[in-house]
């Protein structure tokens, strides 16, 4: 097995290391400030800035801690009683977005099934789910606690490496999925370009992702309104935040075919009543606000496919 990343002691605190970026959309460096949160990391409190691109709209962490600093590689992930809560609270955003990848498959294929690959697949849930639907699963995770307790606890097929640097053959995955995943990596516009090559013409990419319309209400309801110190994009880890028109250039721009987006309610899975009421009634007040302004605002579930 290979790390993602070189000469790391997982067991220190990593110093800071920050990096400026342009636009992974369309390659600009003019920005605007869209939010300020202040976040602990590790031992210190840090400022961050999330910038809007003025030519395309993108909105990402800038300048952010470079992928050196990334927390999930240096936590031990909670261990089996969180990663088991985590994977119970999941389960059903698992099971529709399964379903609807074989719905995809039935209209456009006429069979369903085939190898699936999960794209930072962290404990392996999804791929177990996946299999028991049919799938033959496989998993790319850089994590070392989550990717160990996948392969070792529930015996998934993970390949414990780097999205950016793994050898896969073209051509050759009839599904691909990432949830919750664009969001972290350091460069999503490789990522989904990388994706389309290893997928089967006429293949099924889905991804779930924060809208980065709902991060900023959710920004200012925390920040402004209840001076909470609370995260809300969560730029530690978190480097960009799409909303439908960004992320539809970028896989456009990748290859892809969008099929469908939809809103998926935010999971309530915290263990504490108070914050799991505030998702609840604030996936309410999403869909109403939705069904007013005929806006996609909450997670962002998408469907893609791979012409043929
Ligand atoms: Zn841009």
């Amino acid at each position: 097995m290979t790390t993602a990343v070189e000469n790391v002691t997982f067991t220190e605190i990593p110093p800071l290391r920050w990096e400026t970026i342009e636009c992974n959309l369309c390659g600009a460096d003019n920005t605007r400030i869209y939010h300020r949160e202040t976040l602990p990391y590790f031992d210190k409190i840090v400022d961050f800035e999330i910038v809007q691109c003025r030519e395309c709209g993108l909105v990402y962490t800038n300048p952010r801690l470079s992928d050196y600093n990334a927390p999930y590689l240096f936590t031990d992930g909670g261990g089996e009683e969180k990663y088991e809560s985590h994977a119970q609270a999941k389960s059903p955003v698992f099971q529709s977005a399964l379903k609807q990848i074989k719905e995809w498959q039935s209209d456009l294929n006429g069979n369903t099934g085939g190898s699936l690959l999960d794209m930072g697949s962290g404990t392996g849930h999804f791929m177990q789910a996946a299999i028991e639907q049919g799938f033959d699963s496989y998993g790319i995770e850089p994590a070392p606690a989550s990717a160990d307790y996948a392969i070792n606890q529930l015996g998934m097929n993970v390949f414990h490496d780097d999205i950016y640097t793994i050898d896969l053959p073209q051509n050759h995955y009839d599904v691909i999925t990432a949830w919750d995943v664009i969001e972290h990596v350091s460069d999503p516009k490789t990522m989904l370009e990388r994706c389309y090559t290893w997928l089967k013409p006429g293949g099924i990419m889905a991804l779930r992702f924060p809208s980065s319309t709902w991060q900023k209400i959710k920004g200012v309801i925390l920040h402004q309104i209840l001076s909470s110190k609370r995260p809300s994009f969560g730029p530690t880890m978190h480097l960009y935040f799409f909303d439908e028109k960004t992320f539809k250039r970028m896989a456009e721009d990748a290859g892809f075919d969008i099929l469908e987006i939809l809103t998926t309610a935010a999971e309530a899975n915290t263990n504490n009543l108070v914050l799991d009421g505030i998702k609840v009634v604030s996936n309410y007040m999403i869909r109403g606000i939705e069904m007013c302004t005929r806006r996609h605002l909450g997670n962002l579930e998408v469907y893609c496919r791979k012409g043929k």
